[in-house]
């Protein structure tokens, strides 16, 4: 079951992806993550991720799907895998589906979490006044909610154009209510899913 957990920046991906991924039984890929521990180790591919991701711009295609095509190659994620962060764009998902193809696998549900840019701001705000560098960090904040409208968006009418089943959830509530629309959602003839 390879599941493609999708929403903006802010929206409670990474929050959800834990429980919902050990839910199925299947390991949590979060490319932001695996990013991250590049950039930490100091190692070429994080010296040059670092201010790409800082800047909130998307890492080269390329570089991802390799990244992603090595993951999904460990005996892990032989039963499947809770994909976070990726594809985050059309290209993506492209090279993903011909790489889950060549194995004789799929993506077999796009879980979209629905929370308004709105909603958003107000979110990563109370966190940045927490950090206490809101001017730095809502300016590439901003950045991330343009490119996910510009770039990563469109991946939502690619899977629908494939018909790949699309759970629709609204990320707005509590994390343990969340949760369990995630979980319903992801049922077979799961609530809110669609089309
Ligand atoms: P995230 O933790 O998923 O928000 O990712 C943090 C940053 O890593 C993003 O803002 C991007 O710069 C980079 N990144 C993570 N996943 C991808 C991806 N699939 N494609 C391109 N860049 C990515």
């Amino acid at each position: 079951m390879i599941v493609v957990l999708f929403g903006p920046p802010g929206s409670g991906k990474g929050t959800q992806a834990q429980t919902v991924a050990s839910r199925l039984g299947v390991p949590h890929v979060a490319t932001g993550d695996i990013l991250r521990a590049e950039v930490a180790s100091g190692s070429e591919l994080g010296r040059e991720a670092e201010p790409i991701m800082r800047s909130g711009h998307l890492v080269s295609d390329d570089l991802m799907v390799r990244i992603i095509e090595q993951r999904l190659r460990q005996p892990d994620a032989r039963n499947g895998a809770l994909l976070d962060g990726f594809p985050r764009t059309v290209p993506q998902a492209q090279a993903l589906d011909a790489m889950l193809t060549r194995g004789g696998r799929a993506v077999g549900v796009v879980l979209a979490l629905r929370v308004g840019d709105d909603e958003l701001r107000r979110r990563v705000q109370h966190r940045a006044e927490v950090e206490g560098r809101t001017d730095d960090t809502m300016t590439a904040f901003d950045e991330r909610l343009r490119t996910y409208a510009s770039e990563t968006a469109p991946v939502l009418d690619y899977y629908r154009s494939r018909g790949t089943r699309i759970a629709e959830v609204d990320g707005v509530g509590g994390v343990d209510e969340v949760t369990e629309r995630i979980t319903a959602a992801l049922a077979p003839d799961g609530a809110g899913a669609s089309r």
